[in-house]
């Protein structure tokens, strides 16, 4: 079958799978603290999360990334992988903050589930505590170690934002090298909760490449072409990234479909317009994708509704 290429030519080579909206923390720039969530009985069922990657591999789907809300809350985690692990997708990655980390770990070996990028936006608990409202630090630094040990890739997503997590730029440079770990800065979104404080707590890829030049060298890295991220290795051999959806937007290479929980397939993050999927016939999906195609926008839409975790980044 033809590969999914739309009108600009960006082929869909990649689905992000959104197992759950609910999560055990409530990162202020992701979702209230009083956060409603969708109704279970909503959900995909594990079968219609492999009937779709099934579907859209027979189209070169190439990569799968599984996030959330938090990802491993999701009680038929298990099925869903090892469904999903038996099907021809290159490469499986999740998308976590880490604290349920311990007790998947041997899941995630068995079903290939091996790239994993693990969201820590502060290395002090006093911090972590503030920003994410949940006091773990200490458990999600051991389990990064932990699916270190267990040589899975780990790559660490910082949400930098001014006069919160900002002092602590140089901090997550000397943990990269220490640990041997990537290190993304992303720029914080306008997306659903963040809207309102994101003008606030802003600060750009640049303003931290400028932070970094004046104590170590910064040597650029080659990235596949739909990367989100753009990377650095320094001169103490840390790996740094930058994912600076706002002030570079990479919508022109974007190469990526989502799929919530409740099964609305979208072409884009920032847009709020799906198509339901649930408990459609496989010739009603194949015309699915086939709309989807025409409903990615090529220029960046400035921000959107929805809450972050109903998508996952
Ligand atoms: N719970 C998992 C986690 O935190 O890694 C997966 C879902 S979370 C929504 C996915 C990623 O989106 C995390 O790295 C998180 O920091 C990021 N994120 C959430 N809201 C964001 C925003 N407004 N701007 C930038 N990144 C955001
Ligand atoms: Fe939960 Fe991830 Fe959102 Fe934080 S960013 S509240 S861990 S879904």
């Amino acid at each position: 079958m033809k590969n999914l290429v739309d009108s600009h030519g960006r082929r869909v080579r990649k689905l992000r799978l959104s197992f759950t909206d609910k999560c055990n923390l409530r990162c202020h720039y992701c979702m209230p603290v009083d956060s409603t969530f969708m109704d279970e009985e909503k959900y995909l069922h594990p079968s219609e999360y492999e009937e779709i990657v099934r579907d859209l591999c027979s189209y070169g789907l190439e990569e799968i990334r599984i996030t959330g809300g938090e990802p491993l809350m999701r009680k038929s985690f298990k099925e869903i992988v090892e469904r999903l692990s038996g099907l021809p997708v290159k490469k499986i990655g999740l998308t976590t903050n880490a604290i349920l980390l311990d007790k998947y770990i041997e899941i995630l070996k068995a079903n290939r589930v091996n790239h994993l990028n693990i969201s820590l936006d502060s290395l002090d608990p006093q911090n972590f505590k503030k920003i994410t409202y949940g006091n773990q630090l200490e458990r999600v630094l051991k389990n990064i170690r932990l699916a270190k040990d267990h040589e899975l890739e780990v790559k660490i997503n910082v949400v930098a934002m001014k006069g919160i997590n900002d002092h602590e730029i140089i901090d997550f440079v000397e943990y990269s090298s220490e640990l041997g770990v990537e290190v993304r800065f992303l720029e914080v979104m306008r997306i659903g909760h963040a809207c309102s404080s994101q003008n606030d707590q802003f600060i750009s890829a640049q303003e931290i490449i400028n932070i970094l030049k004046s104590k170590y060298e910064l040597k650029r890295v080659s990235k596949e072409y739909d990367s989100t991220s753009f990377n650095y290795i320094l001169n103490n051999g840390a790996q740094i990234g930058f994912i600076a959806s706002e002030s570079q937007p990479f919508c022109g290479s974007c190469s990526r479909w989502r799929l919530s929980a409740d099964g609305s397939i979208k072409a884009c993050l920032l847009k709020d317009d799906g198509l339901s999927i649930k408990g459609k016939s496989s010739k009603e999906r194949e015309d699915i994708y086939h709309t989807l195609l025409g409903m990615k926008p090529f220029l960046r839409p400035t921000e959107v509704a929805h809450q972050m975790n109903v998508l996952g980044g």
